[in-house]
């Protein structure tokens, strides 16, 4: 198989088009067998339920080559549950687990050419979503949708190495206590963009929400959870209903505990000791883990005595073993280097 001639290094995080993308119908109350399709576009009945009442969701993984040349996925079976959890969080019909992880591989290998090479920084970014696609004008849920999966390579998260990121606390709220946080809905992400843009306005990475209930707690940012380091080595990371549960995060936290022998506590996290620790980070599927150097709280500054240089060693040695155990250089725990089959 001849990869595609892209310029890895320099590709960023945008739309690139591919050859094939995974499709399957639900309609009279039954997923259809689902197929790949050339065909990047979607042709939707202009009362669809996405369109009026967004009934959607997503997932996020990535596919990359690892040391050995063989192509492998990190963990799907977990974003297979979440997703069946979000679908019923908006009462659409789940898409069975072991389905996903055949569509992930079927849609991964079709695109093998794009799967960047080791080394090369890049990954292929898989981007599964289902969506109500019938009219809905009353509010109800659909009656039918769509379950599609399409992959676009990405270039490295970090060019030239980690760049501290400074955060604020935001005066918006993410998700409601009882509401949709913990599910990774479209809907999330709309009531976010405000925020964020408002944020970048003003000059930060990235907003840390707080608790809406009482607004001393640490929640995540728009598409990260928080995880820190106490000046006595332990990780500590916040515990709430309303945070969406990321895999990179429990997969650290595993790392913390079995490979670095760290104590890890889940707890909840006031923002009033934020100050204490000494490394902050941001993990996710996009940059495993980034590095966070200042945090601003309407005016004082909480820096991390890590700076805003480099990033923290503790974050370091995390983000060396989770790529290390991604890329096939570190032996994984059982079952979570899935490879792709590729003729
Ligand atoms: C997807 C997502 C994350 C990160 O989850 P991963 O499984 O690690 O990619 C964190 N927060 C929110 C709100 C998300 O939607």
């Amino acid at each position: 198989m001849e990869k595609k001639n892209l310029d890895w290094a320099n590709i960023g995080f945008s739309y690139i088009q591919t050859d094939k993308r995974y499709v399957s119908h639900y309609k009279d109350g039954a997923w259809d067998e689902g197929v790949l399709t050339s065909d990047a576009s979607i042709t939707l009945s202009e009362c669809a339920g996405v369109l009026q009442y967004a009934q959607t969701c997503f997932e996020g993984l990535k596919a990359y080559t690892t040391e050995d040349g063989r192509i492998v996925t990190f963990r799907p079976d977990q974003n297979a549950k979440r997703m069946v959890n979000s679908a019923k969080g908006l009462e659409m019909p789940p898409f069975p687990e072991e389905r996903f992880l055949e569509a992930v591989e079927m849609t991964v290998a079709a695109n093998a050419a794009y799967v960047p090479p080791y080394g090369s920084g890049a990954t292929l970014y898989i981007r599964p979503y289902m969506f109500g696609s019938s009219p809905v004008i009353g509010v109800k849920p659909a009656e039918q949708y769509q379950f599609r999966m399409f992959v676009t390579p990405v270039g490295p998260y970090f060019k030239g190495g980690a760049r501290p990121l400074t955060i604020r606390v935001s005066d918006f709220d993410r998700a409601a206590p009882r509401g949709t946080g913990n599910i990774k809905a479209g809907l999330n992400y709309a009531m976010s963009l405000h925020a964020i843009v408002s944020a970048h306005e003003e000059g930060y990475d990235e907003n840390m929400y707080l608790d809406p209930q009482t607004r001393t707690k640490v929640e995540e940012t728009g598409g990260a959870n928080f995880l820190f380091v106490t000046r006595d080595n332990k990780i500590v990371t916040p515990k709430s209903n309303s945070i969406l549960p990321s895999i990179t995060r429990r997969s650290l936290v595993h790392v913390a505990k079995e490979y670095l022998g760290m104590e890890v506590e889940e707890r909840e996290v006031l923002l009033s000791e934020v100050k204490d620790f000494a490394e902050c980070g941001l993990c996710g599927t996009a940059a495993v883990i980034s590095p966070v150097g200042k945090i601003v709280d309407h005016g004082t500054e909480i820096c991390f005595p890590s700076g805003m240089e480099k990033i923290g060693s503790v974050t370091q040695k995390l983000y060396d073993t989770l790529t290390g155990i991604q890329m096939g250089r570190i032996e994984a725990p059982e079952g979570w280097i899935h490879e792709i089959p590729v003729k």
